[in-house]
């Protein structure tokens, strides 16, 4: 059997053509969605996520402004700018690029970016309202693995997902997504003593580890679904996920390659998010 691929990109682009379209509603009536994005500091891989996130606003019509601080910039003058965007009516959603140098603490800076523009969905506010099922904005990559998801057709009631990995940015809220949608949910980590005895009875596999080769194709239930999260590069130097990609397509039903998987539904959700936070404020 070869899985089917679960093409990210193409599924990006229907759902950035439905963001570009309600972006336009939105300013024909006076609310045109904007999102700022901090970064702070000159991590290159930073520079290349946020510029995509900031390229990828101008595709949709999304005004969005980009900030970028010298890596000394101190922790008040941070919160004093995340402030003067909480109060910025032409902002709907804040974003600050992770990691932070050192001497700023994250849970500070995301816990300061008022909970209506919180589009990266990691303030405890947000996770509470994942926790509790209210409506609330959601992490963008577990959304968009959701969306890889439900792609597919399969309906998630009653089958056994396993999500390797439990970071409160991608592991725990893809479990809880999982959950809501009335999946039976297995959380694996590092302590998991025996993680093939788990992934062999998934229906849904969701790896998000950062190790290459973490799922192999003796670890796969015939048929199943399996998201590749983890963004690695192999000895080449190219860029792989967690899942020994040739191996597993040939057990799997479903697969979502890296690259274009789950990294372009990232962008994608961070997109809808804004929408969503735009519509609230115009409601
Ligand atoms: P993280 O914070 O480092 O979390 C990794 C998780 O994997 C931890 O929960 C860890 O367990 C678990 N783990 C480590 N070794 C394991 C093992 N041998 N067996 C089972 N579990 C193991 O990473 P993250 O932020 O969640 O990201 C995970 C991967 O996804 C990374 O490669 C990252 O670059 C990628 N990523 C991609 C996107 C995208 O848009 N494509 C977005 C976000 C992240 P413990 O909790 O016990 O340490």
């Amino acid at each position: 059997m070869t899985a089917q691929l679960i093409d990210g990109i193409a599924l990006s682009k229907s759902i950035r053509a439905e963001v570009g379209a309600r972006a336009a509603a939105l300013a024909a009536a006076g609310h045109r969605p904007g999102l700022a994005v901090i970064l702070v500091g000159d991590d290159p891989a930073s520079a290349v996520y946020v510029r995509n996130k900031v390229k990828a606003c101008a595709e949709c019509g999304i005004h969005s402004v980009l900030e970028q601080y010298d890596a000394a910039l101190g922790q008040a003058e941070l919160l004093a700018r995340i402030e003067a965007l909480n109060a910025d009516a032409s902002i709907h959603g804040i974003l600050v690029q992770m990691p932070l140098p050192r001497h700023i603490d994250p849970h500070k800076v995301i816990e300061a970016i008022a909970t209506a523009k919180d589009v990266d969905g990691f303030s405890v506010h947000s996770a509470g309202t994942l926790m509790t099922g209210l409506p609330g904005l959601r992490p963008a990559t577990p959304y968009g693995c959701m969306k890889l998801i439900e792609s597919t057709g399969v309906d998630l009631r009653g089958k056994h997902a396993v999500v390797v990995g439990r970071s409160n940015t991608v592991g725990k809220p893809m479990a809880l997504l999982l959950l809501q949608a009335n999946a039976t949910v297995t959380v694996c980590h590092s302590a998991t003593p025996d993680l093939a005895h788990h992934t062999r009875q998934a229906d849904v596999v969701v790896a998000a580890v950062g190790r290459r080769n973490t799922l192999t194709a003796s670890m796969v239930k015939p048929g199943a679904i399996v998201v590749d999260v983890g963004m690695n590069r192999n000895d080449e130097g190219k860029l792989c996920g967690d899942v020994d990609f040739a191996g597993v397509r040939e057990v799997a039903g479903w697969i979502t390659p890296v690259p274009g998987g789950v990294g372009p539904m990232t962008i994608t959700m961070l997109l809808v998010n804004t929408i969503e936070a735009a519509s609230a404020t115009a409601a």
